[in-house]
């Protein structure tokens, strides 16, 4: 290293961009959650849409079976009246309705036919899709319980890295202390103290800095800082 204060300011980077690296964690742990949460809603919400639409057609089987216990009930009426009837032509219009009545509940048996057999198709369906549903669901929600784990693991594991911070800055001067708090206000990403690449170029931005900062930073004695993205530079020889 070229200068002393250079190796304490290394260090409070390096544990400066550890706690940045834990913070980061940290906050991505509910974002995480919360798309995990939405998944499951999603399932939840697929598996009840398969219920209603079962439910829709059992709904609709038992309406054709209402319409042929009344259609049945009538016939049952037209009977009765044929007996009481005295003209032929009367009863010659009662059998009329009969085999009308009776031809639409021959259809709406075959109605219900074809909806016990959907019915039964989708109630396998269903099946299948719940246990699916429900696996899928299980596998999320212990992935949140990791997730919920990792975050207070996290929350030590920057504790730590922010009394490391402390004990570093601490053993530096305040002013590099300070220079290095401008940078970060700066620069947006780390690291904010780098080396010159070749010598000449800023290793944060990869641009080669002036003949002057280039001098200022080969010198070593003072600090300086890349004219172009303003990230601290030095230079090692
Ligand atoms: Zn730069």
């Amino acid at each position: 290293m070229s200068a002393e204060w250079l190796t304490g300011l290394l260090v409070l980077q390096d544990r400066d961009l550890k706690c940045e690296n834990f913070r980061k964690q940290l906050e991505a742990v509910p974002y995480e959650i919360s798309k995990e949460e939405q998944a499951i809603a999603r399932e939840r919400e697929a598996l009840e849409a398969a219920k209603r639409e079962l439910k829709e057609l059992v709904l609709q089987r038992e309406a054709a079976e209402g319409e042929i216990d009344s259609l049945e009930a009538a016939v049952v009426r037209y009977k009765t009246q044929q007996m009481q009837v005295k003209k032929n032509e009367e009863y010659t219009a009662l059998q009329h309705e009969i085999d009308n009545h009776q031809a639409k509940v021959g259809e709406h048996e075959d109605v219900v036919l074809g909806l016990m057999d959907a019915i039964e198709a989708k109630e396998a369906q269903n099946k299948a899709l719940e246990s699916e549903g429900n696996e899928r669901i299980q596998v999320m929600e212990a992935h949140i319980q990791r997730l919920r784990a990792s975050e207070d693991s996290y929350r030590k594991d920057l504790e730590e890295a922010e009394q490391a911070l402390e004990q570093a800055r601490a053993g530096i001067d305040e002013d590099v202390a300070k220079s290095y708090a401008f940078v970060k206000t700066q620069v947006k990403r780390g690291p904010y103290v780098v080396e010159l690449e070749g010598g000449t170029r800023c290793s944060g931005c990869h641009l080669k800095v002036s003949g002057e900062v280039e001098a200022t930073a080969r010198r070593g004695k003072e600090r300086v800082r890349c004219d172009n993205c303003g990230r601290m530079v030095f230079f090692i020889r």
